[in-house]
């Protein structure tokens, strides 16, 4: 199920940051309406990805806004899937 909300708000999750090192060099959003986390592209400041250590499935390294593919989400996640 996709969330609908359209608000989010800045979050600092030192926990996340520590968990998930690349969240810390950047912005990560936190929606209103559902709590799911995301972090911001650094290109277009869209919502590059959902942040969730518990699925990582559900996470990606490239923009769907802006095609941009961050590295370290890359790398981090290939490490993560084994
Ligand atoms: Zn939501
Ligand atoms: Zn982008």
């Amino acid at each position: 199920m996709k969330c609908s909300s359209t608000i989010f708000k800045l979050v600092t999750d030192a926990w996340m940051r520590r968990s998930i090192p690349w969240t810390a060099e950047g912005k990560v959003r936190q929606c209103e309406g559902c709590g799911e986390k995301h972090f911001v592209c650094p290109e277009c400041r869209g919502l590059l990805t959902r942040v969730n250590i518990t699925n990582v499935r559900v996470m990606r390294a490239k923009c769907p806004n802006c095609d941009y593919e961050d590295a370290r989400i890359k790398a981090w996640l290939e490490e993560m899937r084994g």
